[in-house]
């Protein structure tokens, strides 16, 4: 049975995506604090779980990303290496997930662009892709999602 800690819904698309703890933990070990760079990992998501789409996996950072204050670029071979892996065991890319030096977390400009690449190359696999920002609060505005919709990008409500 897999722990959930909370549910995000997208209200006007009508979707829903259960977030598992393990998921969770790995984005609470990983804010940014005091000069520490931008971090982060690949998101994915276990289609068959019975009770919803579930967010089953986030990979943690990985010393082959380079990254800055307000920049990152996850390292490709590592990308692919998770995917494949992931694939195996019938998990499937749903996005990925980073840190920003802002107590709550505010989508910027670059990340529409780099969210907006991402989405092309995946397009056939992933129509729908999701973007998590981890700020710095612990509070629940503290991490947030986004889902990519045909060029526009739609905050997640959290649920319990
Ligand atoms: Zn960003």
């Amino acid at each position: 049975m897999t722990d959930i800690a909370w549910r995000w819904t997208w209200p006007e698309v009508g979707s829903e995506l259960l977030v598992s703890q393990e998921v969770v933990d790995v984005l609470d070990s990983h804010r940014q604090r005091g000069s520490d760079v931008e971090r982060g990992g690949q998101l994915f998501v276990n289609p068959v779980n019975c009770t919803g789409l579930l967010l089953a996996r986030a990979t943690p950072p990985h010393q082959a990303d380079r990254g800055g204050r307000s920049w990152l670029e996850l390292d490709a071979r590592r990308c692919r290496q998770e995917i494949e892996g992931a694939n195996a065991q019938g998990l499937r890319l749903v996005g990925y997930w980073h840190t920003h030096p802002q107590t709550v977390p505010v989508i910027s400009p670059a990340d529409v662009r780099s969210f907006s690449k991402f989405s092309a190359r995946y397009m056939q696999d992933l129509p729908h892709p999701i973007a998590i920002i981890v700020g710095m609060s612990d509070k629940s505005e503290g991490i947030k999602a986004w889902s990519f919709r045909g060029g526009r990008y739609i905050e997640a409500v959290r649920v319990r």
